[in-house]
């Protein structure tokens, strides 16, 4: 295919590739099932399929609001972006169910847009390259790697800025692998030499802090990018290897880790090692790794078991009782930090001054702001009393596995 790559075969296997399909890789069975094997399927699990579908309409709500923003109208009727959210809600049913959590990823970014959106900017931009890195059409049999703009303007020093949304929990600076392939690609296609990738989290409203690639940035990941795809290319063993993503991956039911090294008695669910040796490494790295691959795995379904627990305990309304131990929601309190900055500030500073504490350092309270305090004062039970008579508190549950 090109003289720029290693390839086996001489032509792309596995491409064209994307930042997503370079990660899925990490995994060479993941891999092989999602792109490879003659009879996989389409579909997803219902973890996945929620969160995809989830970040697809919100992606498909900002869109249209960006539309406007860019026609200068940054007043956004509620009527008109409630029809955006169930227009895309209807291709994208299962986010139905976080529809709380998409209606509050909409007003935040209508609270905080982009300042100032260039009426020209583009949105949704689906760009590719060739194997020689030259701008190909998106669907073009010749694409070696794609990527898609969120927001792509330029501004008056030729500079392209790209906004990415993401809807993830997890917070990361905007200098990941990804971002560098979005800046690659948009810098090849566009010619320009400076590329800022910023992300928007759009649970949080949060903008991260926009990263420039420069020339040199933008050589070396165009090394890692060849280097990454030359590898999958060439690959030859396409065995399970867990890592952070097996959480999102949607063969875990099926992965084969689980099926070598543990053993599910039909009967009572009951899981046992079938080797115990592998939970010592013996100073053995292949060993080490291995066993790593396995904490992974565990934990990944320790997390499964407890959100499909903590559903039937939910729908059945009653404890499930193990031994001595019992999942369970348990009623508690916990202090409405939000009530107390807006009703009680004037009061916690009275208190804190009474106890030679300048509470003018605190933009607003709360547990982890009044921890030092605490730990460095010597009359903490008279302040605590006196904290506690204005501490505003509310009821809440807490799901956990409790000793009975
Ligand atoms: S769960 Fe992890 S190790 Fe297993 S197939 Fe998925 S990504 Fe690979």
């Amino acid at each position: 295919m090109s003289e720029l790559l290693n390839l086996p075969t001489g032509k792309l296997q596995y491409g064209p590739y994307s930042p997503s399909r370079l990660e899925v890789a990490t995994c060479g069975y993941a891999f092989h099932k999602q792109y490879i094997d003659p009879n996989r399927k389409k579909g997803k699990d219902r973890g996945s399929s929620l969160a995809a579908d989830r970040g697809s309409v919100v992606h498909e709500v900002f869109e249209r609001m960006n539309e406007q923003m860019m026609a200068g109208n940054y007043a956004f009727d509620q009527k008109v972006v409630r029809k955006w959210v169930s227009d895309a809600i209807q291709k994208y049913s299962s986010a139905y169910e976080d529809m709380e959590m998409i209606m509050e990823c909409v007003r935040l970014y209508a609270d905080r847009p982009v300042k100032n959106l260039p009426s020209d900017a583009q949105i949704e931009q689906k760009l590719a390259l060739n194997s020689k890195l030259e701008e190909c059409d998106y669907d073009s049999p010749d694409a070696l790697i794609r990527g898609r703009a969120d927001l792509l303007w330029f501004d008056e020093d030729l500079r392209a800025h790209i906004l990415d949304y993401k809807t993830q929990p997890n917070i990361e600076e905007a200098d990941t692998f990804q971002m560098g392939i979005y800046a690659l690609v948009i810098a090849r296609t566009f010619k320009v030499e400076e590329v800022y990738t910023t992300i928007y989290f759009a649970r949080y409203g949060k903008y991260s802090k926009p990263h420039l690639w420069s020339k040199e940035d933008l050589a070396r990941i165009e090394q890692i990018l060849l280097a990454r795809i030359e590898t999958v290319e060439n690959r030859v063993s396409f065995d399970p290897t867990p890592h952070n993503g097996c959480q999102y991956c949607p063969f875990r039911a099926e992965c084969p880790v689980m099926k070598d090294n543990f053993e599910v008695n039909a009967e009572t669910g009951l899981v046992s090692v079938i080797d115990k040796n592998v939970f010592n490494p013996h100073g053995d790295i292949y060993r080490a790794t291995k066993l790593a691959g396995i904490l992974i795995q565990l934990d990944e379904l320790m997390t499964l078991g407890k959100d499909n627990l903590r559903e039937f305990i939910k729908k059945y309304e009653q404890p499930v009782v193990s031994g001595n131990k019992a999942f369970m929601y348990k009623p508690s309190e916990e202090i409405h930090w939000d009530s107390v900055n807006k009703h009680h500030r004037m009061d916690i500073f009275r208190i804190l001054e009474k106890h030679n504490v300048d509470g003018r350092n605190y933009s607003c309270f709360s547990n982890k702001s009044l921890t030092p305090v605490f730990l460095h004062e010597e009359n903490k039970e008279e302040m605590l009393k006196e904290l506690n008579e204005v501490l505003i508190r509310k009821a809440k549950t807490t799901f956990n596995c409790y000793k009975i």
